[in-house]
């Protein structure tokens, strides 16, 4: 026997629950199928459990993709505004943090609680522990086998999700789908992922581990100012997970240890004052003591500032506001907050999600080629696009 049902929907994470639900909500029976035990579990674990749900700000320019203007539609049809009018008609409490981030109050499970709910509401099926083995389609429908049932539906929404996490669950299926009808997909990389040490640099400062500093990072024209963590492993925190998102393998980033002064001209200017300090404590007024040695050499920390010439003072300003950082590689996968690249989005209709060339079959969330900033915009993509596909499937 086949089971027949308008909208299946591979995937209970953000992007297919929200699609579920507005599809449910236009009198479609949709049934949403995840290989998972439980629904939702990258919403739990995100935001360190409270869920960077959204953001007050949200541009295109927040994102990554092979085909810039692709996210534009989904984002302003279901905006950060109306995803804060669900989250308020549910009364969670939510606060903002920096960069117009916001936050649960209380738990994540708050915005899981509120998609399941509504799910129920509108009638939608999910079920759980379920692998698909085959698709197939027919002029007018998909064919779904999954080791127990024969499954078939109009329209097939992939809500896969990235790489990111494999042990919550996250697999390649997604790209394979695309692949399986001719649908390209970008290269795909590990992204908002701390950096690892060269080898030579993991003895030099692992000592630093735990310190924390707020940093510019400047990576060709793209540059992020936040808190830089020292890790035994490299360097982690939010303005590093910022920028490797565009990082190539091989390339060196900037730091710019002072961002919020122009050393050089700080030191010219402690030259008139006739300030009689040693440019190793001069510094350590702004930078942590211990990683003044392995910047400097310590003929140049144990200098007069009085008796620097114009060349040394370029020279220490280089070191500390454009400090030439090679990272070995990043943390991968196993750590990484979303995945860069995905379905090529060349392919698929900013509009309705539904791949160009295979009538009925759609694509949304982070499987696509879209990945967005650190700071609620990987959630708001996941909405925007869930809900655009959920209007029309
Ligand atoms: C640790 C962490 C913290 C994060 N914090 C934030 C945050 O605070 N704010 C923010 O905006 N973003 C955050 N993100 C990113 C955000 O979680 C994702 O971008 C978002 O969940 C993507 O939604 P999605 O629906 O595309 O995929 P997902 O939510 O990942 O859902 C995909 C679903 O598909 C299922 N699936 C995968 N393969 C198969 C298969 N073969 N068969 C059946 N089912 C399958 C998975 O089990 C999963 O349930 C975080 C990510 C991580 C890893």
């Amino acid at each position: 026997m086949i089971k027949k049902m308008d909208v299946i929907i591979i995937g209970a994470g953000a992007s297919g629950l929200m699609c579920a639900i507005e599809a449910a909500k236009r009198g479609r029976s949709v049934l949403v199928l995840d290989h998972a035990n439980k629904a939702g579990k990258k919403i739990l674990m995100s935001g360190g459990g409270r869920c960077n749900f959204t953001n007050y700000t949200v541009e295109a320019e927040n994102y990554l993709s092979e085909n810039a203007h692709f996210c534009k539609s989904a984002l302003s049809r279901f905006t950060q505004w109306d995803f804060l009018a669900m989250v308020q008609d549910r009364a969670i409490a939510y606060h903002e943090r920096e960069h117009g981030q916001l936050f649960c109050n209380e738990s994540a499970r708050d915005i899981l609680n509120m998609l399941l709910d509504a799910c129920h509401k509108a009638g939608v099926k999910i079920q759980l522990k379920t692998a698909i083995s085959s698709i197939q389609k027919t002029v007018d429908q998909f064919t779904l086998q999954t080791e127990t049932e024969t499954l078939a539906c109009e329209s097939l929404v992939v809500a896969t999700g990235g790489l990111s996490i494999p042990k919550m669950g996250a697999t390649p299926f997604g790209y394979q789908i695309a692949k399986q009808f001719g649908i390209a997909v970008t290269p795909t990389k590990a992204g908002l992922v701390p950096f690892t040490w060269l080898a030579t640099d993991k003895e030099k400062f692992a000592h630093l581990s735990g310190l924390a500093m707020p940093v510019s990072l400047h990576y060709q024209d793209h540059h992020f100012t936040e808190n830089l963590l020292f890790t035994h492993r490299g360097i982690s925190g939010p303005v590093v997970l910022q920028i490797s998102s565009y990082w190539q393998e091989g390339d060196s980033i900037d730091i710019d240890l002072l961002p919020s002064m122009d050393l050089g001209q700080a030191l010219h200017q402690a030259q008139k004052d006739k300030i009689k300090l040693k440019v190793s404590n001069y510094l350590a007024q702004f930078l942590p003591k211990k990683l003044l040695p392995l910047l400097l050499s310590a003929e140049v920390l144990d200098l007069f500032l009085l008796d620097l010439s114009h060349k040394q003072i370029d020279l220490i300003s280089e070191k500390i506001q454009q400090w030439k950082f090679k990272p070995n590689g990043t943390e991968g996968y196993r750590t990484a907050e979303a995945t860069v690249g995905g379905v090529d989005c060349h392919a698929i209709s900013s509009k309705t999600l539904e791949a160009n060339a295979v009538q009925g079959l759609y694509f949304i969330g982070e499987v696509l080629d879209v990945t967005g900033w650190l700071g609620g915009y990987n959630f708001q993509w996941a909405w925007a696009s869930g809900w655009c596909a959920g209007q029309c499937v």
